[in-house]
């Protein structure tokens, strides 16, 4: 479980996040949602401890983060980025395997979880010999959450892991990615913009405006009780692909 309690993130002039407080419910995916620049980059990272809060506590399994133990719980938790943020000069396997090496696997335990990671997350393992630039999106996000799985961390906190993906790799990803959570059960926040992904991944959606929750309910209660005028604008604002025919039959 993971809480922020009274948190609030600024930068010089500029509130990322206003002061707020939020549980992610454990064994759930969580999904942050909102415009660009309305904090859901800031709050993961909050929550990973890669920034620290100007004011307010985060909290991972039972443990308020600080310096002396912030090292110890990311290593609970996996992280993945938009890009992936993979080491262009390292294979896959390399990449994938980069906790293992700074803990001192053996290379039989390293190949091991590499063969379990490579089946769950539907990678061809030929694949790992490869550097990132040879690569395909989709390959190269498949890696990336291989490295943050590796150490089976309690947490996976994903960053618009499919943003940069063409619509049809995306779906692809989102099916598998959908699978590995539940059948994992892990605790899951997952970022995007995307309301339809939203939807799709989200036992628990959390909208956000201008680094405050606007709203914090499951998709239904989103569209059928909105909590403003701007949840049913940012639901609505998403076009769907027959929108326009409306439009050309009054022309
Ligand atoms: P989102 O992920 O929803 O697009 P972010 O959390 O990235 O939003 O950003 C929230 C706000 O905080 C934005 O206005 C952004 O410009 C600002 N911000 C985020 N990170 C930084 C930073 N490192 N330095 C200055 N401003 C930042």
């Amino acid at each position: 479980m993971i809480t922020l309690d009274g948190v609030r993130k600024e930068y010089e002039n500029e509130v990322a996040v206003r002061t707020l407080s939020l549980q992610v419910p454990p064994q759930q995916t969580t999904v942050l949602i909102g415009p660009s620049g309305s904090g859901k980059s800031t709050l993961l990272r909050l929550m990973i401890g890669l920034i620290t809060p100007d004011a307010g506590t985060v909290t991972v399994n039972g443990q308020p983060l600080s310096d002396a133990n912030v090292q110890a719980l990311r290593h609970r938790m996996g992280y993945v980025i938009q890009e992936g943020g993979l080491f262009p000069h390292l294979t896959g396997r390399d990449n994938a395997a980069l906790m293992a090496h700074h803990f001192g696997w053996s290379q039989a335990r390293i190949d091991a979880r590499l063969n379990e990671l490579t089946d769950l997350v539907q990678l061809n393992p030929d694949r790992l010999s490869q550097s990132p630039s040879e690569l395909s999106g989709g390959q190269r996000q498949r890696v990336s959450l291989m490295r943050a799985l590796l150490l089976d961390p309690d947490v996976l906190l994903l960053d618009e892991p499919l943003g940069a993906l063409d619509p049809m790799v995306r779906a692809d990803l989102q099916d598998d990615l959908r699978t590995i959570f539940r059948r994992l059960g892990k605790t899951v926040v997952f970022v995007t913009h995307d309301i339809g992904e939203a939807g799709f991944f989200g036992d628990h959606l959390v909208l956000l405006r201008d680094g405050a929750i606007e709203q914090q309910d499951p998709m239904p209660a989103l569209v059928h009780d909105p909590a403003s005028t701007f949840v049913t604008d940012f639901i609505d604002v998403q076009r769907a692909p027959l929108d326009h025919l409306g439009d050309e039959n009054r022309e």
